[in-house]
């Protein structure tokens, strides 16, 4: 494509041509010598005691309950104090690919300003600084406000603006970075506290944002090119799908394999993310882990087994109550393991604790 002429690449119809624009066309993402990243002049190097963050402690239900008490209170002086303006964001994604971004300005107790934007093919921490972006700069330019409390549920994306480390994203970054660089330098009482609000909590206030966005409908009428981080998404997302439907249908993961749900009863499925599927949940014990995947596979030192692959070994189990020493035995039935501890779903945790607490099961230290 780069030896063909302007003119060439004009009349060329093809679809070669086609996934060169909407794959190739790369932008700019990286300005390494921009001051905003560089030692000495980021922000963090001159207002760290000026921004501040606030997450719960932990992801218990108690610590996210003290979490929005403590948020009720921010939110409710801020109202109080004719300095101080309250900004609340949210954003979400159809199945268009079309993301919402909308956010409301508070202050002395009601709505003074609504904001939304709309953006095509962009990967989740695009958005979220897109959200961040649309309501923090406008309160930021409000006359006599030095104190700005964001409410949102993406703290993350937000983060990573003071960080001074090298993002693909870094590019989108300055606008805002500089535009908060710009208010905290204004004034000596300028500050900002980013709260954290899972939508999940349907704190009220963030709920009326939350149901803003998911009532936005907006529908693409022009085809929009890609960033070359949504593409890389996109056929990595592809990629992930096709092996997940490729092991759900394959015989090769074996007859007896066992289907496992996680904690919110989702089917688990193979995936690359966050150490695996299987093992961050199975992994703590070398032991636990080869009895976990001989009971999961079915290929254990038991009966059942035994039967299939070496019929002429015994396959009746010591407890004396099972004809063929079966998996459904050992882990339902059996009275030489605790009963208590006996999994009553289909929750792979159920299944760990039983194995944790019968260090024989499966074992082939028990023949
Ligand atoms: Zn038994």
């Amino acid at each position: 494509m780069s030896k063909l002429t302007m003119r060439q690449q004009a009349n060329l119809k093809s679809p070669i041509k086609d996934v060169n624009e909407q794959l190739n066309s790369v932008r700019s993402c990286f300005n390494l010598l921009h001051p905003l990243f560089s030692p000495g002049s980021r922000i963090v190097d001159h207002f760290s005691s000026r921004i501040s963050f606030h997450s719960p402690s932990s992801s218990s239900d108690e610590d996210l309950y003290q979490h929005l008490q403590s948020l009720n209170l921010v939110f409710r002086s801020s109202q109080v104090n004719p300095n101080s303006a309250a900004v609340i964001t949210d954003r979400g994604v159809k199945k268009t690919h079309v993301v919402t971004a909308a956010a409301h300005i508070w202050a002395d107790n009601s709505v003074i300003k609504q904001l939304r934007v709309y953006s095509l093919n962009v990967t989740s921490i695009k958005a979220e600084l897109m959200v961040i972006h649309t309501g923090l700069t406008p309160a930021m330019e409000i006359d006599g406000v030095h104190d700005i409390t964001v409410i949102t549920n993406s703290i993350a994306a937000v983060k990573k603006i003071l960080e001074s480390k090298v993002n693909p994203l870094q590019n989108m970054f300055i606008p805002l970075a500089s535009a908060i660089k710009m208010f905290l330098s204004k004034d000596g009482r300028n500050k900002i506290c980013f709260w954290y609000c899972p939508s999940k909590a349907e704190w009220p206030r963030h709920k009326l944002v939350d149901d803003q966005v998911k009532a936005s409908s907006c529908i693409p009428t022009f085809p929009s090119k890609e960033s070359h981080l949504f593409s890389r998404k996109k056929e990595c997302d592809n990629i992930l799908c096709e092996w997940q439907t490729y092991f759900t249908k394959s015989l090769k993961k074996g007859h007896y394999f066992l289907n496992f749900e996680d904690e919110k009863e989702r089917v688990i499925k193979p995936t690359y993310a966050k150490g695996g599927s299987w093992l961050p949940v199975i992994g703590f014990t070398n032991s636990l882990c080869a009895r976990f995947t001989c009971m999961t596979t079915g290929h254990a030192p038991i009966g059942e087994y035994r039967q299939r692959f070496f019929p002429h070994l015994p396959t009746s189990y010591p407890c004396g109550k099972a004809e063929v020493q079966t998996r459904e035995h050992i882990v339902m039935e059996c009275d030489r393991h605790n009963p208590s501890m006996r999994p009553c779903n289909t929750i792979i945790n159920s299944f760990v604790y039983f194995l944790a607490d019968n260090p024989e099961a499966f074992s082939f230290d028990n023949g």
